[in-house]
C-alpha cells in the first residue's frame, strides 16, 4: 500500500516537497493532538511531526522528524519508508491542496498563465480542486538539484 502522510504545522515546507515529488501528504495547520491522531486513524495516514510528545499516543503511525533542514527531513522520510522519488512524479499533485493533477490541453489555458509561460511550454496540468495550473518548467533546476541530492 502507498504511504499516506499527515504533516504537522511545524513541517510545512517538508509537506510541500512531499507533494511536489508526488507523495500524498495532508497538512494539519492546527496544534490539537487529538485531531491529528483522529485524522491519522480515519484517513490511514502516518503522522510526520517534530513533537516528541506525540510518540506515545495511539495513531496509525508516527514518525518524529529530527532535522531542521527540509533536505535532511526528506532524506529521513525517504529512508524510513523506503520511498523512491521519481522525476516523472514531480508535479503530479497540487502543492496547495494535495489533489492529483490532471493534464489540460494548451489551448484551454490561454490567458490563464503568463504569456512567456504559454509561449515556452507545451505540457500543462491543473488541480481539479483549486484550479491552479502547473507546468513542468516550474522551479525545474531547484527540483533537479534536490532530487539529485536525495537519490545520491
Ligand atoms: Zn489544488
Amino acid at each position: 500500500m502507498e504511504n499516506k502522510f499527515i504533516v504537522d504545522f511545524m513541517l510545512g515546507r517538508l509537506c510541500r516537497w512531499l507533494r511536489l515529488m508526488g507523495f500524498d501528504a495532508q497538512y494539519y495547520r492546527g496544534s490539537d493532538k487529538g485531531t491529528i491522531i483522529y485524522r491519522s486513524l480515519k484517513e490511514r495516514r502516518i503522522i510526520l511531526t517534530r513533537d516528541t510528545g506525540l510518540s506515545r499516543k495511539r495513531a496509525l503511525g508516527i514518525f518524529i522528524v529530527r532535522s531542521d533542514d527540509f533536505r535532511q527531513q526528506l532524506k529521513e522520510i525517504i529512508s524510513e519508508f523506503g520511498l523512491d522519488p521519481q522525476e516523472s512524479s514531480v508535479f503530479t499533485r497540487c502543492l496547495e491542496c494535495n489533489k492529483r493533477l490532471e493534464s489540460i490541453p494548451k489551448k484551454r489555458i490561454k490567458g490563464r498563465v503568463p504569456d512567456y509561460v504559454f509561449e515556452n511550454h507545451d505540457e500543462f496540468s491543473i488541480c481539479s480542486d483549486c484550479q491552479k495550473i502547473y507546468w513542468k518548467g516550474t522551479h525545474r533546476t531547484l527540483i533537479k538539484n534536490v532530487l539529485g541530492e536525495l537519490t545520491r
